[in-house]
């Protein structure tokens, strides 16, 4: 039997995985790591600490299997993406704790370049929308601040990279400065279009050239990792979101996958067209069949699960997140009760920052059920918005959506989700799509897997059929919508 090691870098945790010939986890390991909140907004991770906690993961994971290194044949890296690392060619240390995704510190970066008229720019070139949470005003924030850094990295001695560009380096004790384009996509420094780093952005952001790793395949090589005298090659790359899209084997246009967990990440497979969205979402790059970059929509949901958590520990009228399952089912004809649950503003396709909360059609008979359940509903509408938004930038239907993470259990959720799409929702028997996705792209390398072996290797848990007539969908839909119109007046 031949191995697979897929890393899974995340934002709170890393974790090894053994995969085994047939897809089958064989040994899994995780281990947390510090979060480092320096200033109300900013959130650090150190870098060094992430590479230790990666390596020790390893070893547990290999001893826990009982498998011999060499019979390992690839290692993939998925991992968070947008988090940036800057550090010295010579010495491999870091000048600065790695500034992660979540952080705000550079919201003013980000203003400055609105001033300056860049956002149609930054859209049609890199597929973003100018925001804190990507890695190019990150970097541009270090070299500002750290003393020397700048005279630094003019020389040429400084090096910039996202999470998986780090661990590729220590794994191969410095000998690959590389990353793959879907975590390239996330810097706000790469040009989406021409698949090449953008001159123009790296000088609004000030960012030397020679910091920038080279740019390749998500399934190609990216060096060696020795590791107890075995030589594992690197031959699998992808951002969290993407490798999650590729291991819902979700490889052409017009599939779709939907993480649940505190929020929703969405990303429909549009193909090998470009498409700027006309609606508020980002365009990025993913992988195709091969493994070669294909063009994303992404959009997310920022309250799903943490909907869920408010129920449970705000208003303490469900003992667990899996109680809301059978209160919605018992309900689930009831729909006069909406859940807006705009906590923090309301993201794609509405945009609006100082939207807040709000419960509609409450009458005497309204009970805490009714909250629970429209709460749970609210998952499935908000993901509704995203796919519709996405729908319009194509211009054709989604097929299917694929479904993960921890929300995904609950199964009256799944099918409601089915019935407002008025599409199937398809759920996996193994919901660790990121960490496949790493393995998937690692095998892909090697020849173990092609897309049709994936394809048919999948195993699926349950599919839920729309049962919803359209104009049913159309009734309960158009209310959502008013209440959502409502919220934002
Ligand atoms: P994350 O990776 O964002 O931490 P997970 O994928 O672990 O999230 O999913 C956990 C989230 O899913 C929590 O917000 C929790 O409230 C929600 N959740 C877990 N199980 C259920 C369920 N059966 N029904 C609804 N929500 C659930």
């Amino acid at each position: 039997m031949k191995y697979i090691l897929a890393l899974d870098q995340g934002t709170t945790s890393c974790r090894a995985l053994i995969v085994d010939e047939k897809g089958s986890f064989v040994a899994v390991a995780q281990k947390e790591f510090t979060q480092f909140f320096p200033k109300s907004g900013w959130v650090e991770h150190d870098a060094e600490e992430i590479w230790n906690t990666q390596l020790a993961v390893i070893d547990e994971a290999v001893d826990k299997s009982g498998i011999s290194p060499s019979d390992i044949i690839s290692m993939g890296i998925t991992n968070q993406r947008e988090t940036t690392v800057v550090w010295h060619k010579d010495t491999h240390k870091p000048i600065h704790r790695a500034i992660v995704w979540q952080d705000r510190r550079t919201a003013d970066i980000c203003k400055d370049m609105l001033n300056d008229g860049l956002e149609n720019y930054v859209r049609q070139n890199t597929g973003l929308v100018i925001d804190a949470y990507f890695s190019g005003t990150k970097v541009k924030w270090m070299l500002d601040n750290v003393p020397g850094s700048r005279h630094d990295a003019q020389l040429g001695n400084l090096l910039f990279g996202t999470i998986d560009t780090w661990l590729i380096w220590k794994l191969t004790e410095g000998k690959s400065h590389l990353t793959d384009y879907t975590n390239a996509s996330r810097t706000m420094l790469f040009n989406i279009q021409t698949k090449q780093w953008d001159n123009k952005m790296l000088s609004v952001l000030n960012v030397p050239n020679s910091m920038l790793p080279k740019v390749q395949s998500s399934s190609s090589f990216f060096g060696h990792f020795h590791y107890r005298g075995a030589q594992i090659p690197i031959g699998g790359v992808a951002g969290d979101q993407q490798s999650a899209l590729f291991g819902q084997a979700c490889f052409y246009s017009g599939t779709a996958k939907n993480t649940y967990g505190t929020g929703c990440f969405l990303l429909m497979n549009v193909g090998s067209t470009y498409t700027p969205s006309k609606n508020g979402l980002l365009t990025t790059l993913a992988c195709d069949e091969k493994g070669e970059p294909c063009y994303a929509l992404e959009g997310s949901v920022f309250i799903a699960g943490a909907g869920i958590q408010w129920l449970r520990d705000g208003l303490k009228i469900i003992g667990s997140a899996k109680d809301s399952e059978s209160i919605a089912e018992e309900l689930s004809d009831e729909h006069d009760v909406i859940v807006v649950p705009a906590f923090a503003g309301l993201g794609a396709p509405y945009w609006n920052m100082d939207a807040r909360g709000a419960i509609y059609g409450i009458t005497r008979g309204t009970t805490d059920k009714h909250i629970v359940k429209a709460t749970v509903d609210a998952i499935a509408y908000q993901t509704r918005d995203i796919i519709v938004a996405m729908q319009q930038d194509m211009g054709y239907a989604m097929k299917e959506l694929k479904v993960d993470g921890g929300a995904c259990a609950n199964n009256y959720l799944m099918q409601f989700q089915a019935d407002i799409l008025g599409a199937p929702v398809e759920r996996p028997v193994e919901i660790e799509s990121t960490a496949m996705g790493a393995a998937y792209l690692a095998g892909m390398y090697v020849k173990l897997w092609d897309a049709q072996t994936i394809i048919n290797n999948r195993r699926i848990d349950r599919r839920f059929e729309s049962t919803f007539s359209g104009t049913k969908i159309d009734t309960l839909y158009a209310a959502w919508q008013k209440a959502v119109k409502r919220t934002m007046e």
